[in-house]
């Protein structure tokens, strides 16, 4: 039969990543050049239908920044997903976004279903991560990958309707 699912996703990053970029592109389908920073988290809500499952999203955007990083776990405690994000064009926050997987194995639900979202895709001429080393390390970790754009919509309704792929059903 058709289940019925509710899910908490978070999404993790450094800050500048685009995390609430990506959200705002995928729950209203626009994009900011001048996006605002998120202060603490933001709450939005995203009902999807796929053939064998409604699949409703809680989705928790986080702010990213060191300062609140003793916030996260209460985000993404009882998550039964998580998109991690990091920019295309800035390696830091490809290591950032490590260090966001670590964490997420060491406390995290141990059956998440983890995304790793290069975003900025658009950015091409200014990369600094190579898609293949993001790849290798997405298989080694258990993630998916997918390179995002918030600014295209280029797999940006792809890589969480992966996620409700993904998720166990009811
Ligand atoms: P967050 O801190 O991770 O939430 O990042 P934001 O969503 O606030 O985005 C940071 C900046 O990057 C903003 O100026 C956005 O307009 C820009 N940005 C976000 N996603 C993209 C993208 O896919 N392509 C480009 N070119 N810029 C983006
Ligand atoms: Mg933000």
């Amino acid at each position: 039969g058709n289940s019925n699912i509710n899910a908490k996703l978070v999404l993790l990053g450094d800050m500048g990543a685009g995390k609430s970029s990506l959200v705002l592109r995928f729950v209203k389908g626009q994009f900011l050049e001048f996006q605002e920073s998120t202060i603490g988290a933001a709450f939005f809500s995203q009902t999807l239908a796929l053939s064998d499952a409604t699949v409703k999203l809680e989705i928790w955007d986080t702010a990213g920044q060191e300062r609140y990083h003793s916030l996260a776990p209460m985000y993404y405690r009882g998550a039964s997903a998580a998109i991690i994000a990091y920019d295309i064009t800035n390696t830091e926050s490809f290591e950032r976004a490590k260090k966001w997987v670590d964490e997420l194995q060491k406390q995290g639900n141990p059956n998440m279903v983890t995304a790793l979202a290069g975003n900025k895709a658009d950015l091409e001429e200014n990369r600094k991560v190579a898609a293949e080393e993001a790849k290798a390390y997405a298989e080694v970790n258990g993630l998916f990958f997918m390179e995002t754009s918030a600014k295209t919509a280029v797999n940006v309704n792809d890589i969480f309707y992966e996620i409700a792929r993904r998720l166990p059903r009811a």
